[in-house]
């Protein structure tokens, strides 16, 4: 089957490599449509904790076309995929926090993933698609239940005045999430045109260019005084440090973009102290893949202008490339058409 393996960090290539044999417990699915991450860069890249040879690829939905022994699925369902696997024996898993397993492996990171004709994975990361979302919005699920995990770390009450810094599809489906938690106003800071724009059409009541003025006092003017809830979303060090002088009073930080490892941003603790700040990270999607479908099936999200390219897998590399283009938003491979 054809597939994109990244040989070594920097060295890619999309050629046949043999079809995925199951293991015991696992299904085959037909990819059909694989959205491209920033760990899917990060993994092209060597920063990231995968092993090569390595097929990237976690944010997919497809067809099962080899159902093994699992109970509840068969040939023909039409699924989406939790990439996380869990060991669920260890202590974080055994205290009720499995996306934290000190053994988690990952469809697409530690194991092959979705840029490639089939994957094979447990059955249990498998949720049927419910009737009516495509194969692309099914493969929206994962980013889209990582952001819900983020809001159930931390989420804005209706009526905060809230930042959100960076408007990549993340930003974009937080914009969206935090309308529905009632966030009033959203003021949404990113440095793409096209982007704050479409940060306004989705439900930003502002939106601020950090490259044209203090992004500072230019948020604080959108928001009419400090944040109550800033949602880090660009996963870069400036954006990691803004977040930390927006925040006002009894006020929230949730660091959700994925920064350079080793990134170290100031803090003053006396401010902490002095205006009693709470500062949260979030990791990954645990128990949140249902609400995912549920916002998909029932069109709370807006989709439509969240995946900007799709691709034929055979012309993988030049997604990955578009990928990094700072216009883009998700990029899709469509291994399956
Ligand atoms: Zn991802
Ligand atoms: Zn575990």
């Amino acid at each position: 089957m054809l597939a994109l393996v990244v040989h070594e960090p920097g060295r890619i290539e999309v050629t046949q490599v043999p079809e995925p044999t199951p293991g015991p417990g696992e299904v085959v699915v037909k990819v059909a449509a694989c959205g491209i991450c920033g760990t899917d860069l990060h993994i092209v890249d060597g920063d990231y904790h995968a092993e090569y040879p390595a097929i990237p690829g976690h944010e997919m939905a497809g067809t099962i076309v080899n159902a093994g022994e699992a109970q509840g699925l068969a040939a023909g369902d039409r699924v989406a995929v939790n990439p996380n696997i869990y060991c669920h024996a260890c202590r974080m898993c055994r205290r009720g926090m499995p996306h934290l397993c000190e053994s988690a492996t990952a469809v697409g990171v530690t194991r092959p993933g979705g840029f490639a004709e089939l994957c094979a994975m447990p059955a249990q990361q498998c949720l049927p698609l419910p009737e009516g979302v495509s194969f692309r919005n099914g493969a929206l699920m994962e980013p889209l239940s990582c952001c819900l995990h983020g809001l159930a770390v931390l989420a804005p009450r209706p009526g905060d005045r809230v930042a959100i810094l960076g408007a990549g599809t993340v930003g974009l489906m937080m914009t969206q999430l935090v309308r529905l938690h009632g966030g009033a106003p959203i003021v949404v800071s990113d440095p793409d045109a096209g982007k704050r724009a479409l940060a306004e059409r989705l439900g930003a009541d502002a939106t601020v260019d950090p490259a044209a003025a203090d992004p500072r006092e230019a948020i604080f003017d959108a928001l009419g005084g400090r944040a109550d809830f800033v949602l880090e979303a660009a996963g870069l060090p400036q954006t990691a440090a803004l977040a930390l002088e927006l925040v006002g009073p009894g006020g929230r930080v949730l660091q959700f973009g994925v920064c350079p490892e080793g990134t170290e941003v100031p803090m003053r603790p006396r401010q902490l102290f002095r205006d009693e700040i709470t500062i949260a990270g979030a990791y990954t999607n645990p128990f949140t893949d249902d609400r995912a479908l549920a916002l998909l099936a029932n069109g709370r999200i807006d989709t439509k202008p969240l995946v900007s390219d799709e691709f034929a897998l055979a012309d993988a590399e030049q997604a990955l490339a578009r990928a990094r283009e700072a216009d883009s938003f998700k990029v899709q491979v469509r291994p399956g058409g």
